[in-house]
């Protein structure tokens, strides 16, 4: 029962509070966490690009328009510029004086870098910054692509760095037909691209432009300007030289790689791009965002969801150990329970045991009291049957014996000898008399002070003879108990006898009696000084048929009997040995006044 109560208190924790995570479960979760972060953040930098190109898209739009309207915002100036009759005079010879100060105004009111005339080798004759230290006028441009389109007739379009001033610029050129139609000069402007990277580098936005040849023209990144995308072929090179398109820049190529057609890498650092064309000159406009942009949102996404996550999981732990508590709290109490009935079931089982000794006992006692019982019929039938022939031989013998008879010599000495004999066989049947069981008890209250007095009175004889010092303490009132006052005299009779047999042999032989009353009970001590009791009395004194003394003066049941008459009323026998010398034996029964 108990085991079986432990093994279902065992089921009650493994049901209830669940398995406990091993080490491979972790690496599960862990793993399963891992690829779930994975894919937030793949996830969401796939959205973040996507998100991006869009945005770039839009920012693309914007910057290839202010792009292309600031190359082709002025681009119908020189065209105009070429029909005034003072650029016509000026180039046909006439002073450039007056020429120079329109052009001035002009260049000043639409915020152009310079206007400026030029005859048809490409001397410059009129500029708008003709009094400035770095004035066009008198330098030679007829190298010069824009130029050499114009005077074929066509509006020449370039970009180059300044030949005079080093600022790059936007070049625009229209010839100048003379009155009979001929081409008479060439009339050019140009347009400071500088503020639009300014912008875009104040706007935190990296942009690059780049030529038909690959050649970066404007960047948001100075330092990246007129380096190469693509390798250049010599041609280009010299013509570039030629042209003197980029004066002295080694056009060296870019730390850049087109990874695919979204995305670059520049001086190491990797961008989503965008690429546009711009206008008809056959540039393209790279529109760079930073990927690490991206990806900081992707790990943005992340730590949310890795946030999120932890909360489901102290959500979850804290659930689990609000089930484990309660769990825990169940089985405590049950195991409560268990306990409980586990300390019944031995308060039980030590009840049982004694009960168990109880009937033991029981029938230990019951087996002594049957024996003790048929020794009494016995012992009452051979008292019976002997009692008549020894008093008839005794009669016998007493008249044999009288002064009158002529019985001498042998004969009388026969007499004397069965005169022992038959005080012997007296002796004998005197004490089968006690045990003889009495049929019917006369149960009455009497006083225990008479019942000493009556033993006494009874082996008076007996000590007498053997001179044995008797003192007897009795108190003044009377204690009464209740029972057979007969067989309670027997008890008493048989421990002064057994005290007077344990004097024999000493000297000063004394016997005390010491009658009193403890509480609810009486008790007769019977002490003596002889050689008290022996260890094996010590604790088998009371059992049938232990004596120590010789064949034909005990028959060892005396005191086994003695105990059976004291417990019939609820009283018993105790003995032990004094501190001096000799045997002690106590007799307690219930007071009359409380047994009733
Ligand atoms: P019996 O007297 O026939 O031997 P009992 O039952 O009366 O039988 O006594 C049993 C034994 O107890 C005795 O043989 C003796 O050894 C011991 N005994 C009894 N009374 C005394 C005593 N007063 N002093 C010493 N031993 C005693």
């Amino acid at each position: 029962m108990t085991d079986a109560a432990v093994k279902h208190e065992s089921d009650i924790d493994v049901d209830t509070i669940g398995r406990i995570p091993r080490p491979l479960s972790l690496f599960i979760i862990a793993l399963a966490i891992a690829a779930s972060l994975i894919a937030v953040f793949w996830i969401s930098q796939q959205l973040s690009i996507t998100g991006e190109l869009r945005r770039s898209a839009d920012r693309m739009s914007l910057y290839r328009s202010t792009l292309v309207s600031a190359l082709e915002e002025h681009q119908h100036l020189p065209f105009i510029l070429s029909w005034d009759p003072l650029v016509i005079d000026a180039a046909l010879g006439a002073d450039p004086s007056q020429l120079n100060a329109r052009l001035d105004s002009f260049a000043d009111e639409a915020s152009i870098d310079a206007i400026y005339l030029m005859d048809r080798s490409g001397l410059t004759i009129a500029a708008s910054n003709w009094d400035e230290p770095r004035t066009f006028v008198g330098n030679n441009y007829g190298f010069r692509p824009y130029f050499k389109q114009a005077l074929s007739g066509q509006r020449g379009t370039f970009f180059a760095i300044g030949a005079t001033t080093q600022e790059p610029g936007f070049f625009i050129a229209e010839p100048i037909h003379g009155p009979s139609g001929n081409i008479i000069g060439v009339i050019a402007l140009k347009v400071d691209l500088t503020s639009l990277t300014r912008a875009w580098r104040e706007g935190g936005e990296t942009l690059l432009a780049v030529d038909q040849r690959g050649i970066v023209i404007l960047a948001s990144n100075p330092d990246w300007t007129y380096k190469t995308l693509l390798p250049l072929t010599a041609q280009a090179r010299a013509e570039i030289e030629a042209e003197r398109q980029f004066g002295s820049e080694p056009l060296t190529p870019l730390d850049f790689s087109g990874e695919n057609e979204f995305r670059a890498r520049v001086d190491g650092l990797r961008y989503i791009q965008t690429v546009r064309d711009v206008g008809h000159l056959g540039w393209k406009l790279h529109y760079l965002a930073p990927l690490n942009r991206v990806n900081a949102q992707a790990w943005l996404w992340v730590v949310v969801a890795a946030a999120l996550l932890l909360m489901v999981s102290v959500g979850m732990l804290l659930a689990r150990s609000r089930r484990i508590r309660s769990a825990l709290f169940a089985s405590q109490a049950e195991r409560r329970g268990l306990q409980v009935i586990n300390r019944k079931l031995a308060d039980e089982i030590e009840e049982r045991k004694a009960a168990e000794r109880r009937l033991e006992k029981a029938q230990k006692e019951l087996q002594q009291v049957s024996k003790l019982a048929a020794l009494g019929q016995l012992s009452a039938s051979v008292t019976h049957e002997l009692g008549q022939p020894i008093a008839a031989m005794r009669n016998y013998l007493a008249a044999a014996d009288l002064p009158g008879n002529t019985i001498n010599g042998d004969a009388r000495e026969l007499v004397t000898h069965l005169n022992g004999i038959t005080a012997r066989m007296e002796h004998i049947t005197r004490q089968l008399r006690f045990f003889a069981h009495r049929e019917a008890e006369n149960l009455v209250t009497f006083d225990l002070r008479d019942a000493v007095q009556s033993a006494i009175t009874m082996m008076r004889a007996d000590l007498d003879v053997r001179s044995i010092d008797l003192s007897v303490t009795t108190p003044q009132h009377p204690v009464q108990v209740h029972g057979d006052a007969f067989r309670i005299e027997q008890v008493l009779v048989n421990l002064i006898r057994n005290a007077t047999d344990a004097v024999a042999q000493v000297s000063q032989p004394r016997i005390s009696i010491d009658l009193g009353q403890d509480g609810d009970e009486a008790y007769i001590r019977v002490l003596d000084n002889g050689d008290g009791l022996s260890a094996d009395a010590q604790t088998m004194a009371a059992e049938p048929f232990f004596s120590t003394k010789p064949s034909g003066s005990g028959m060892g049941l005396g005191l086994a009997i003695s105990a059976a008459i004291l417990k019939d009323h609820d009283g018993k026998i105790g003995f032990s040995n004094n501190a001096d010398r000799g045997a002690c034996f106590v007799m307690t029964l219930p007071l009359a006044s409380l047994s009733q």
